[in-house]
């Protein structure tokens, strides 16, 4: 397959196995450089109506396929992604702007994902049998399945819906943010070869694409991940045809140290999770609670290794944690974060420094020093390398604070005595809960957020369930 690192313009949205191209295209950034990359479609209403209905008589035949069959057709997908990792790689850190190794680490794990959810199967459950009848509850795919991307995660976060919504018997129109349209469009002409026609289609354009998505009759149900905004709007669109729908949305998490921690083992850990893609991962520590008795140790710790180890550059250079900022917008927003730091008076442990000489969405790690509970730093997720300290006393309190948010996506308790970590662990209210780790994922472990971090869950046994109707099916043995 050809490569498309060269071309100026894509052929055309994915469409029943064949490129369809727009009349209008548009491009993104390489936010490492600033540089526009090759132009992109731009799908206008008509084109999302054909490869609806492309999808729907897809479905007719694919809805009938056996679990060895989607099986299979998963697993060679899988191969073929593996075959144009590298492809896949560069594209990624062109328009993502993460790290070479983290950019290996999301294609790894998206590869793990695929081959996973390929062996997950939703069986048929008795749940009476008896000489007078049988009740048995069955599974039913949806139908067709609109998938809508950020652009933090495009990779992982596209085939870990497109793989359950395939495998339970749905077909899938998959929308990537405008912001990282590349890989997705890569991932849609890569399954051109071996899915049927209509079973897995690309349409790339805008915000309005997204909502004509949500809206659309002939779509059943929408998986989105993306803002908590976005996330109410998707809500109360596909409220409108009742259609099914799963939200993954934004996090701020706390992290939760203990006095007892060894600091030496701890802190590098955390810290790199902290400004891991600058900060742009949903599930990330983006509040960190340190113990009084240590808080000044941990400070003074966390700043050194901070200015030691987390090095802010380009995805291509060598021993990146710090990539760009991934698009003009978030970097607006997160320079706005930054000039809090003199506005609102917030005490700096780590300056951070917004690189308004490069050409890149450059902003180095800022460590906000025990700023007030209700500041901005400690409410609002950044979605940036600043994060601040704040300093607890009691376990009943930075329990209370850690759960005060209108955010559940993730916390963690970092402690020597694993019982009162698991005690703390316990009250939490967040959908991934950890004791001394933050951000484990697993395919087969569901992903999902509490309040307003999301509705229903992703992956594992229980995310495929979300792409099903439940039908009982009673069978009397006697009128
Ligand atoms: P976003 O909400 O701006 O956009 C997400 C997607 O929704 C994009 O494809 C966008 O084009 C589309 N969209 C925009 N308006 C729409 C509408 N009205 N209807 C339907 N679709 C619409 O989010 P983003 O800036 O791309 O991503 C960052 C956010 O995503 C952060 O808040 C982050 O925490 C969150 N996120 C959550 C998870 C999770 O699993 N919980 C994972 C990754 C990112």
């Amino acid at each position: 397959m050809a490569s498309n690192l060269d071309i100026e313009t894509y052929p055309g949205n994915i469409i029943k196995n064949e490129f369809v191209p727009t009349p209008t295209t548009r491009h993104s950034y390489n936010p490492a450089t600033g540089k526009a990359l090759y132009e992109v479609p731009v799908a206008r209403k008509e084109d999302l109506d054909v490869a609806v209905s492309c999808a729907r008589r897809a479905f007719e035949t694919w809805s009938h396929t056996t679990f060895e069959e989607r099986s299979s057709r998963l697993l060679a997908y899988a191969d073929a992604m593996e075959e144009n990792r590298l492809e896949l790689e560069t594209l990624q850190i062109m328009e993502q702007g993460k790290s070479l190794a983290l950019t290996r680490t999301e294609i790894t794990m998206a590869l793990q994902w695929l081959r996973a959810f390929a062996t997950m199967e939703l069986k048929e459950e008795v749940l009476e049998d008896n000489a007078t009848r049988t009740i048995c509850q069955t599974r039913t795919p949806l139908g067709t399945c609109a998938t809508i991307i950020p652009w933090n995660w495009p990779t992982l976060l596209g085939v870990g819906k497109v793989g359950p919504a395939l495998m339970t018997g749905n077909v899938v129109v998959m929308k990537p943010s405008p912001h990282a349209p590349y890989c997705s469009l890569k991932l849609g002409e890569l399954g051109m070869r071996i899915f049927p026609p209509g079973v897995f289609q690309v349409l790339s354009g805008g915000d309005d694409l997204g909502l004509w998505m949500t809206e659309h009759p002939g779509i059943d149900m929408v998986s989105f991940t993306g803002s908590i905004p976005t996330g109410k709007r998707v809500a109360a669109s596909c409220a409108k045809t009742l259609k099914r729908y799963v939200l993954g949305l934004g996090g701020n998490d706390a992290a939760i140290v203990c006095e007892d921690v060894d600091i030496s083992k701890c802190l590098p850990k955390l810290t790199t999770l902290a400004f891991l893609s600058s900060g742009q991962v949903c599930m990330l520590p983006k509040r960190i609670y340190i113990h009084e008795k240590i808080y000044e140790e941990w400070k003074d710790a966390m700043v050194e290794f901070s200015k030691e180890n987390i090095r802010t550059g380009g995805g291509f250079e060598d021993g990146i944690t710090v990539g760009p900022v991934q698009n003009k917008m978030q970097f607006e927003f997160v320079k706005d974060m930054y000039s809090q730091i003199k506005t609102a008076s917030w005490k700096t442990a780590l300056d951070g420094r917004v690189r308004d000489d490069s050409e890149g969405y450059f902003i180095e790690p800022a460590i906000i020093d025990n700023p007030p509970e209700d500041s901005r730093i400690v409410i609002e997720e950044p979605f940036g390398p600043i994060v601040p300290l704040l300093r607890w006393s009691s376990d009943e309190d930075v329990i209370q604070r850690a759960n005060a948010l209108r955010a559940g996506l993730g916390a963690s308790v970092w402690s020597r005595d694993l019982d009162r970590a698991e005690r703390m662990a316990r009250q939490l209210d967040a959908g991934n809960v950890w004791v001394n780790s933050h951000f484990d994922v697993a395919p087969h472990v569901p992903f999902g957020g509490h309040k307003e971090s999301g509705i229903g869950m992703e992956w594992g046994i229980e995310g495929l369930k979300h792409y099903t109707n439940v039908r009982i099916l009673w069978k009397c043995k006697m009128y």
